[in-house]
């Protein structure tokens, strides 16, 4: 495939406004699946995906699309629209050169409209706006066409309208990948340089690493180096994803497609690796930042003989999701276990579903806590604001955007819900760090005969935020789940955990995690 005959794009929106279901129509214009009324968000491949109906991980699907007697390679990336996945929209915007921006012809401008359009331009894309769902009764396309020109300075007339479900237009979207995304920049005659923006972890063929080509082929047989671990490999297979694995001889510079190189460790072929070849090494491409996790848990074994196969399938999911972080840590209560960070409470939840899907894990996990940084003096008098007003723009007459500066605990748990429901689901949130800063806080220890039990230390601004019991409800669901498989493993065997001098049924620490 000629350089000049690929684009690489990823379709970005808000959660919602129909970017897996343009993915669908795209993938049926171009043949490469089947036209049938069955194709539902067909890129959302994992359980959890299908059963919540929302994308949690970024997908790639390489389309062939005829044009004007010309034969043109598109590869394209399905991202996540939920501000919790932010983290997987920005790595996949690194293999593409132009986005398609989708935007629902009825709810307009949300926040990560305005979160993703950014990603794409800090990144420099060309940024294609596609106003969707014009089928809707209450689609106002002219009025969505405003707010696009009015906040990002997109001509109106850029704006594309179609209606992904009927398929109303979507052709069109095709013809402007082509005229308005450039090829990518790349060299097919220097040494290999692949970038590894993806990995999964199969059972038996080891890691299967998604790759980008920046410069160079790769093909089966090739020795490649890691830059990350400077270990050598065989390639054993190398393809494209037709969107599912359809081996090829060689990857080019420029195509988007995946990599097996007998990688048999999942810290292996790290998310932001650079591969070369043995023979030629390159300078490695820069990685990416790595995410900030924003909530923190503890997860444990909910049998400590559970403790290895949990251990392997954190490995092997982290691997799948680089944006957790994991330390160990170990209870009282609870046995050993580890500390994991997440970005966010539905990243949180979507991680312990996967975990009990894919890997057929039972873990408990404890109440969820923002980073503290804390300065053991009692001397900081200032009584701070939990909220500061930073900035206000009009969208157009009816939306204003609200800028806001936020202790991450007040939002991390039910802000979201909260604003939804006083707002009848009309505003949306997107967040992004601000740094630390002072606050009067104070550490709430749980003391059992005179002994702290870490699992219930919270920390808390004052009193009355604690009675409004504000973390209740965010688990609730989950945690009854596993009340139930505890009390099936539990039958028969005597669980007790020792508090210093105290002795403490397991299940009693559900129940009061729960309670919290
Ligand atoms: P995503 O979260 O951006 O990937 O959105 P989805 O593709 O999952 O679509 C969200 C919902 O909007 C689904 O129920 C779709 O059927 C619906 N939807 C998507 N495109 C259209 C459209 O053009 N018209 C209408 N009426 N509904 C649409
Ligand atoms: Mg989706």
């Amino acid at each position: 495939f000629p350089v000049e005959n690929i684009r690489n794009f990823s379709i970005v929106a808000h959660v919602d406004h129909g970017k897996s279901t343009l993915a669908d129509r795209l993938l049926e214009l171009t043949g490469t699946i089947d036209k049938t009324k069955n194709n539902k968000q067909v890129l959302d491949k994992l359980q959890v995906e299908r059963e919540r109906g929302i994308t949690v991980k970024a997908q790639t699907a390489s389309l062939f699309y005829n044009c004007e007697g010309k034969q043109y390679l598109l590869n394209l990336i399905d991202t996540p629209g939920h501000v919790d996945f932010s983290y997987e929209v920005s790595r996949s915007l690194s293999a593409c050169q132009g986005v398609l921006l989708v935007v629902d012809a009825n709810e307009g401008i949300q926040a990560q409209t305005v979160a993703n359009f950014f990603l794409a331009f800090e990144a420099q894309l060309s940024v294609i706006p596609v106003i969707n769902k014009i089928d809707l009764k209450n689609a106002d396309p002219e009025r969505v066409e405003n707010q696009i020109e009015k906040v990002f300075d997109i001509p109106s007339d850029e704006c594309i309208k179609i209606s992904a479900k009927l398929g109303t237009n979507v052709e069109s979207v095709l013809q402007a990948i082509i005229e308005r995304i450039p090829p990518p920049k790349v060299h097919r005659k220097n040494p290999l340089r692949a970038l590894v923006f993806d990995s999964t972890f199969d059972q038996y063929r080891g890691v299967i690493a998604n790759v980008a080509l920046f410069d160079g082929v790769v093909s089966k047989g090739d020795k490649i180096v890691s830059a990350h671990t400077q270990k050598t490999y065989e390639v054993n297979e190398v393809g494209v994803l037709n969107p599912n694995e359809q081996p090829t001889h060689k990857l080019y510079a420029g195509q988007v497609g995946y990599l097996i190189a007998g990688m048999k460790d999942v810290t292996e072929a790290q998310i932001g690796d650079t591969l070369c070849l043995h023979k030629q090494p390159v300078e490695p491409l820069p990685g990416f930042k790595s995410a900030k996790p924003m909530v923190f848990a503890g997860m444990y074994p909910l049998d400590q003989s559970e403790y290895n196969n949990l251990k392997s399938a954190i490995e092997k999911l982290t691997l799948n999701d680089s944006s957790v972080t994991v330390h160990r840590d170990s209870s009282l209560a609870l046995g050993a276990g580890w500390r994991l960070g997440f970005l966010g409470l539905l990243h949180m939840e979507v991680f312990n579903q996967r975990l009990e899907q894919e890997y057929n894990a039972s873990v408990i996990l404890t109440t969820p806590t923002v980073p503290y940084k804390a300065v053991l003096s009692s001397s900081k008098l200032i009584k701070a604001r939990r909220a500061v007003q930073k900035n206000m723009i009009f969208i157009d007459q009816n939306r204003v955007m609200l800028k806001y500066l936020f202790p991450l605990n007040e939002i991390v748990v039910d802000f979201y819900d909260s604003l939804k429901s006083l707002s009848s689901g009309y505003a949306s949130f997107d967040y992004e760090d601000a740094g630390y800063q002072t606050a009067e806080l104070v550490k709430m220890d749980i003391l059992l005969n005179g002994n702290t039990v870490e699992e219930l230390v919270t920390v808390v601004h004052n009193v009355k935020a604690y009675r409004k019991n504000v973390l209740a409800k965010c688990y609730g669901g989950d945690i009854t789940r596993k009340m139930k498989l505890l009390k099936r493993q539990a039958e028969g065997k005597k669980k007790l955990r020792k508090i210093g001098n105290v002795e403490v049924p397991k299940d009693a620490f559900i129940k009061v995690l729960k309670t919290q």
